[in-house]
């Protein structure tokens, strides 16, 4: 893509004039991604209101200039080069869950774990079974982010997000064709906040369910390092971990990045692992697994700048 040759001070005036949030120049990204992995982006912006994130958007798109999102980068690998552009991150004002009617408004900045807590307290039922799930409400409806017990989608009444031209829509649960760890109507859009619908649940009852979740991730996933979750999606008739494990690659390491020895479906970061690592080794994954039992392994992980 075609970026203007002075794109950084045109952009480094417009956020200093135009815009009223925050942003950081030339950061790290090894400090938003929950594998502690990616090199520096341009600038990274947290937009204050509505208008603020429209007038971003406009900025770039006049130049040119490329735009990411980022919730809390719990499902996403970022190379080691870094990003030119800007990534746009939801909180503060994205941040919030309101009571409206038998609903709930819920911006796409608030922490899925946040909410689920907010829930036990208010003895509203649904989305127990996410406990343990790292992530922003927004990158969980993108991922319709969930397990085989519940996902994000079972509570969606509507989700408003901005269309590429920047307008504000109102999709219904019904215009959205959710699917494993899939939202394709939501692929292209910006989400901003959401209304979901949960049912009376005993606040005793959430909390058990709660606490059990995260007890059976801490004895069967490598919680202790930095990852993605599972790196694949499940092959249909099959588990991702298993076909893995059976093909004998449970403990490959390269570099700092090693296939988890706890749980094969996760690629963990030992300390300094690097994108590359980690790209080696879901390759490796799937040329082996491919040659062994001629099933492809669909990533789950999405990645940035590869
Ligand atoms: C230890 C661990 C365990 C996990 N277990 C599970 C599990 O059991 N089930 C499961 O489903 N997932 C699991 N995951 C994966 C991850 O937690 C989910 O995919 C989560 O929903 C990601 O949310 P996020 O805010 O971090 O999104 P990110 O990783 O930041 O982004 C994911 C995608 O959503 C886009 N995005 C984010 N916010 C917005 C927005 N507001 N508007 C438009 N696009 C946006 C990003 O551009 C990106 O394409 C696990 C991850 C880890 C690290």
């Amino acid at each position: 893509m075609f970026i203007m040759k002075n794109y950084k001070q045109e952009t480094e005036y417009f956020l200093k004039n135009k815009f009223e949030g925050d942003f950081l120049i030339n950061e790290p990204l090894t400090n938003h991604t929950w594998y502690k992995i990616g090199g520096p982006v341009d600038f990274l912006v947290y937009p204050k209101n509505l208008i603020d994130l429209k007038n971003i958007l406009s900025f770039c798109l006049t130049g040119q200039i490329p735009v990411y999102f980022l919730g809390l980068g719990a499902n996403i690998l970022i190379n080691d080069q870094g990003l030119r552009g800007v990534i746009i991150k939801l909180s503060g004002y994205f941040n919030f869950i309101e009571k409206s009617g038998d609903l709930l408004k819920v911006g796409a900045g608030t922490l899925l774990q946040d909410l689920i807590i907010f829930c036990e307290k208010n003895e509203l039922g649904g989305l127990e079974y996410l406990s343990g799930i790292p992530g922003t409400v927004g990158g969980a409806l993108i991922m319709n982010a969930g397990i085989d017990k519940g996902v994000i989608s079972d509570v969606v009444e509507e989700v408003l997000c901005l269309d590429i031209d920047f307008n504000e829509l109102n999709l219904k649960k019904s215009e959205i064709s959710f699917g494993y760890r899939s939202a394709p109507e939501l692929q292209d859009k910006i989400i901003f906040s959401c209304f979901l619908k949960f049912t009376h649940q005993d606040e005793e009852k959430l909390r058990k369910i709660r606490l059990e979740q995260l007890e059976k991730r801490r004895k069967t996933q490598p919680v202790e390092y930095p990852s993605c979750g599972s790196v694949f999606k499940r092959p249909t008739g099959y588990f991702a971990g298993k076909l893995i494990e059976d093909a004998g690659l449970k403990g490959f390491r390269k570099g700092d990045a090693m296939i988890s020895d706890k749980h094969a479906g996760f690629i963990v970061n030992l300390g300094q692992a690097k994108a590359k690592d980690v790209k080696y080794l879901i390759d490796k994954i799937q040329d082996v697994v491919l040659e062994k039992f001629n099933v492809l392994l669909e990533p789950e992980v999405r990645f940035l700048g590869f």
